[in-house]
């Protein structure tokens, strides 16, 4: 069964007579979520968005057990897109950038230069990182490239967001797919599909109004959800990590000591009781310094 009621969530589907594949996602509830306590300008909400819908459609693509970090960075004035995703299909991201950002789609203006990075932490097995060079205008183009030259898998992308919600179609052909007629003809149909389609119709209708030519085999699709993942206890665990006299210098300068998560913007806030408490259970006067962040 095709599941349309959910507001949030991915889908597969195979063209029967073709050696392609391809996903189907929507997010609004979860990149709304995502954008909540950040003062994004709107030319950064979008690429964000972009980027959430990017690092989910790699999770689904490359089937693991753990967490996938997306992350592009450039001297411009986006500095950072950085999405975490995981097998659950729960994700979070933070975006940095100048606030002079001007409002453009380009990414070769907000982010001159960049690089995107991808990292898989698998829950067992190695870490793996893949660097690549962003030479496109856009995500959705640049994310192609990924493909095409760390995975050889030749691939189609289209992104598209608004203000309330965020959807993506991504066409590969099959490994070892022979050759890319197929995905060239459907990538031919697809590029037909509007912005204004894209972000208003429901999957299964655009679906169909693309490929009703072309039969495809739908999957059931999957629930994706924001969830950051802090915590108080993970907070306290980076707080005990803090050389103890630095924390009683900010207990006397400040009379709390305060953690914000980076991602979400949850305050964890100490007093000195707490701290004496964190201290006491961590049961070691480590000294060794830490950012101000919250992992
Ligand atoms: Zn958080």
């Amino acid at each position: 069964m095709n599941d349309n009621t959910q507001s949030d969530f991915i889908q597969r589907f195979l063209f029967e007579g073709h050696s392609v594949r391809g996903q189907w996602i929507s997010l609004s509830t979860s990149v709304n979520e995502l954008m909540s306590g950040h003062n994004y300008p709107d030319a950064v909400k979008k690429q964000l968005k972009f980027a959430a819908l990017a690092a989910n459609l790699l999770t689904e693509t490359l089937k693991f057990e753990g967490r996938l970090t997306l992350q592009t960075q450039s001297g411009g004035d986006l500095k950072l897109l950085l999405i975490q995703a995981n097998h659950q299909h729960e994700f979070r991201g933070v975006a940095r950038f100048n606030s002079a950002i001007e409002n453009s789609d380009d990414l070769k203006i907000l982010m001159p230069g960049a690089q995107m990075a991808l990292t898989i932490e698998p829950k067992n097995g190695k870490r793996y990182q893949g660097i690549v060079p962003m030479h496109q205008h856009s995500l959705a183009e640049n994310l192609e490239d990924y493909f095409q030259q760390s995975e050889q898998l030749p691939t189609r992308i289209w992104l598209f967001a608004n203000n309330e919600k965020a959807v993506g179609l991504m066409l590969q052909s099959m490994p070892g797919a022979s050759d890319v007629a197929d995905l060239d003809h459907l990538a031919q149909l697809a590029a037909t599909l509007s912005e204004d389609e894209a972000l208003s119709l429901a999957s299964d209708t655009i679906l169909h109004r693309l490929f009703h030519q072309d039969p495809l085999r739908l999957f059931p699709s999957t629930a994706i959800k924001y969830s950051c993942g802090c915590s108080r206890e993970k907070s306290s665990t980076s707080l005990s990590l803090v050389p103890k006299e630095e924390l009683h210098e900010i207990l006397r300068e400040e009379g709390k000591v305060e953690l914000t998560c980076e991602f979400c913007q949850t305050q964890y806030v100490y007093d000195s009781i707490d701290v004496e408490q964190v201290l006491a259970n961590s049961g070691h006067d480590m000294n060794q310094s830490t950012g101000k962040t919250v992992q």
